[in-house]
């Protein structure tokens, strides 16, 4: 199996010693993503694990093994140690992480907080379908500080419109019920917050409210995974911006709220970039992307979702047993992640949406031949949402300035990042 990208595409020929030459640093990895367990007790028709290009999972064990999860415990102790990290964050993941089981998961968090202490503090997660969401998995959770994040997609026909049982009936039920369970005290401080794939069938509205009955801190859109070789579902390769205009009526009904009932992590990095500062996930910006991703085998990997594009796409062909993580931060397909503007196309590198769009997921750029260097495949709905939330936010600021200049109050200056507003056509 090809690991990493194809010899002819980007970034395969970054030439990382030259970067580190002209002064190029790579980002430390904070966050650490354990595929503790390959399979799913779901069948989502949309799951980029087991229903497109990389077919990888089906030659991996089910379980991440003991020797396995303490190589991997050491490797995250040694990094954190070399490049002086105080903390470390561990995500719980899978296939479904909870198939692994109460026992199994204590085992994993023992051996990385005993690796890591006294020095280095571990903080967990985990992402979960949320369906066997019980009480002794709670009650170790509360034990160790687990923060859960849960996937659900609206309200029940929305939900059970992909993520179903392998038998065929939908799962809304069971997750809304593990989710009661989460979100009811002595639990819910650990609930971290939902995670949400867009459909465009969904009401956009009806999907955002039906979220908040569990009222999470957090809710993440992610826009359906796809490229420029497989098109998401309704995504043509014309200017039209169906996932623009969804997610546009959702930041409306969000952010002309009385008040603010969760956070929106698309938009509230959106928000962040034009005023500025960075973004918190990879949807959007050029923050250096700073996690590894341990595969149940021992492979140490990108990001899963590159596995969307082609068979081996997140490969690095690097292995816990025998390679220190510091050796993965001059892959060229991890340095492609960290050296922001650098890694962008020429159209993108002439955006005036680049700094807050940063030409969206990285996994949306695939195109074969040229690899990961292009325009995202939602580029149309990318500028919709942001030139859309730059609109609203320019009329606030002003708003705000107006109303200070007629009270007296002087007007402090808030400038917004983006030079102009003209941006490249897609592709
Ligand atoms: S050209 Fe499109 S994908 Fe690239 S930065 Fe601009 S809006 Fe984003």
């Amino acid at each position: 199996m090809a690991v990493g990208p194809e010899k002819h595409e980007w970034p395969a020929m970054l030439d990382v010693q030259s970067l580190l030459g002209r002064g190029w640093r790579p980002t430390p990895f904070r966050e650490f993503i354990l595929k503790i367990h390959s399979r799913c007790n779901l069948a989502c028709d949309y799951c980029y694990m087991y229903e497109m290009a990389d077919q990888s999972w089906r030659g991996q064990p089910r379980k991440m093994a003991r020797p396995t999860v303490d190589w991997t415990a050491r490797r995250i102790a040694e990094h954190a140690r070399t490049r002086l990290l105080d903390q470390v964050d561990v995500t719980l993941h899978g296939g479904e992480p909870l198939l692994a089981g109460v026992d199994h998961l204590r085992y994993t968090m023992d051996a990385v907080r005993d690796a890591c202490a006294p020095d280095v503090e571990t903080r967990f997660r985990i992402q979960t379908n949320g369906v066997l969401l019980d009480p002794p998995f709670l009650e170790l959770f509360d034990e160790y500080g687990v923060h859960v994040g849960v996937s659900l997609d609206g309200d029940e026909e929305g939900h059970d419109r992909h993520r179903k049982t392998p038998s065929g009936r939908g799962s809304f039920q069971s997750v809304r019920a593990g989710l009661h369970r989460l979100t009811a005290e002595p639990y819910r401080h650990l609930f971290s917050g939902l995670l949400s794939t867009v459909d465009l069938r969904n009401d956009p509205v009806a999907t955002y409210e039906a979220m908040l009955e569990f009222q999470p801190p957090v809710i993440s859109f992610l826009l359906p995974h796809g490229n420029w070789d497989t098109p998401p579902p309704g995504r043509p390769p014309d200017s039209s911006t169906p996932y623009g205009d969804w997610l546009v009526t959702v930041f409306d009904h969000w952010y002309g709220a009385p008040e603010k009932r969760t956070s929106v992590r698309l938009f509230d990095d959106i928000l962040r970039l034009l005023l500025g500062r960075r973004s918190t996930g990879e949807a959007v910006g050029l923050t250096p992307v700073a996690v590894l991703v341990v595969e149940t085998n021992g492979h140490i990997e990108q990001v899963d979702t590159l596995k969307s594009a082609y068979e081996g796409a997140a490969g690095t062909a690097l292995h816990v047993s025998r390679d220190p993580f510091e050796t993965a931060l001059t892959h060229p397909s991890i340095a492609a992640r960290q050296i922001r503007e650098l890694a962008l196309g020429s159209v993108c590198r002439e955006c005036g949406l680049r700094k807050v769009c940063g030409a969206g997921h990285y996994a949306h750029r695939y195109r074969s031949g040229t690899g990961f260097r292009n325009p995202s495949v939602f580029c149309p709905d990318l500028q919709r949402l942001i030139t859309h939330v730059h609109a609203v936010l320019s009329r606030d600021i002003a708003g705000i300035r107006s109303r200070r200049g007629q009270s007296g109050g002087g007007s402090k200056s808030t400038s917004l990042c983006l030079p102009s507003m003209k941006t490249t056509a897609s592709g």
